[in-house]
């Protein structure tokens, strides 16, 4: 079952992979207010190493979702220090070590 998003990930490689980028660009024009007052921690996720298996969405859906498409996106990339617990969480538990925050 997990398997599956790996090979959907495959056929979508050959079209430009902008569709993370893409999402991001509402997400960043939405988050500019909460970004202003103070600089938070950011959610980097290596895409390529992602599989899809929506670990990190069930430890904080807030910020991670896994859509019907399989892919991951990333609902809020500067979250609040008060969720910094879970995203260490989810940073920990990814079987790929595909998330990471930076500071
Ligand atoms: S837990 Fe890791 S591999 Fe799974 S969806 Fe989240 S970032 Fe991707």
């Amino acid at each position: 079952m997990h398997h599956v998003a790996a090979s959907r990930r495959s056929q979508v490689a050959d079209p430009p992979t902008v569709r993370h980028d893409d999402q991001s660009l509402p997400q960043a024009a939405a988050t500019k207010d909460f970004d202003k007052g103070m600089t938070e921690m950011r959610v980097v996720v290596d895409f390529d190493l992602c599989e899809s298996n929506a670990i990190c969405m069930g430890i904080i859906p807030e910020v991670f979702e896994v859509r019907d498409d399989d892919f991951l996106y990333i609902l809020n990339e500067t979250p609040p220090e008060s969720d910094r617990a879970k995203i260490e969480e989810a940073v920990q538990r990814c079987p790929k070590q595909a998330i990471s925050i930076e500071d």
